[in-house]
């Protein structure tokens, strides 16, 4: 059974653009938790032979067709990432699959539309952060904003819709950007993985910058082992992989590719 679950979030994505590199900004440390990045501890290394699968969670990242190759902002390469996401998804090797769908209003802060002399990739200020303003993107109902054909949705358990808020950005999963009283709204799914019992959350899809290394470091603040399967994401700019790969090391999460996950489970 399919539950849908509508939270009023305001997502974002990073899409992608073709060409040069998003300016590096956007990357800041600052993003998703507000922990300091210097002089935090390191964390120790985990282990996939300890994972119980059965209390084990992917979620599968906004892999919608505006995201991929042909659609308003198609991640470079990202539809080389879909027979891996497939597999992952039918792999029935974790006891939960839960999905996340960019879904924006048509004026929604994130769009370039929505700000007068702007183009898209501008970077401005709102409310004391930094924002991308990207092309309009997954808006509601549109053919684009679809999560991909080719992956079995049917088999998750929760679909975690973000953006909705016209407001409020929201790269990770778990919480959105802030919002103009400076807070982080919860999606509820912290909450939710919790009631499932979850221990373990991987995570796969789109992008690996902003909402896949976002919710990791939410999910690792919310006290999950937390892992990306990194060959089933993709970046809009691959030159950040580096960087991004080290923060996430340092927050203790793991990184994985999907034939050591095929090989852990044997
Ligand atoms: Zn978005």
């Amino acid at each position: 059974m399919v539950i849908l679950l509508e939270y009023r979030t305001g997502v974002s994505h990073e899409q992608s653009r073709t060409g040069a590199a998003l300016r590096r900004e956007r990357f800041d440390g600052n993003c998703a938790t507000g922990r300091p990045k210097a002089g935090m501890a390191k964390m120790a290394t985990i282990s996939l032979a300890d994972v119980i699968w059965p209390q084990a969670c992917l979620v599968v990242t906004d892999v919608q067709v505006d995201f991929l190759p042909g659609g308003a902002l198609p991640v470079p390469e990202g539809n080389q990432l879909l027979p891996v996401v497939r597999a992952l998804m039918e792999s029935e090797r974790f006891g939960l699959l839960v999905a996340t769908q960019d879904w924006h209003p048509p004026d929604h802060v994130s769009f370039a539309s929505s700000h007068p002399g702007r183009l898209a990739y501008d970077v401005v200020d709102l409310y004391g952060h930094s924002q991308v303003l990207w092309p309009d993107h997954c808006v509601q109902g549109s053919s684009g904003a679809r999560l991909h054909p080719y992956l079995p949705w049917v088999r998750c358990a929760a679909i975690i819709r973000k953006g909705m808020d016209r407001s409020v950005d929201s790269y990770s999963t778990f919480r959105n950007n802030w919002d103009a009283s400076g807070h982080r709204a919860s999606t509820g799914l912290v909450e939710y993985l919790r009631g499932r019992g979850v221990l373990d959350v991987f995570l796969c899809g789109l992008t690996r910058e902003f909402c896949v290394k976002w919710s990791a470091e939410d999910a690792a603040q919310a006290g999950f082992r937390v892992w990306v399967v990194w060959d089933a994401t993709r970046a809009l700019d691959p030159t950040t992989d580096q960087g991004i790969a080290t923060a996430l090391k340092g927050l203790g999460v793991g990184i994985v590719r999907f034939a050591e996950l095929q090989a852990a489970a044997g």
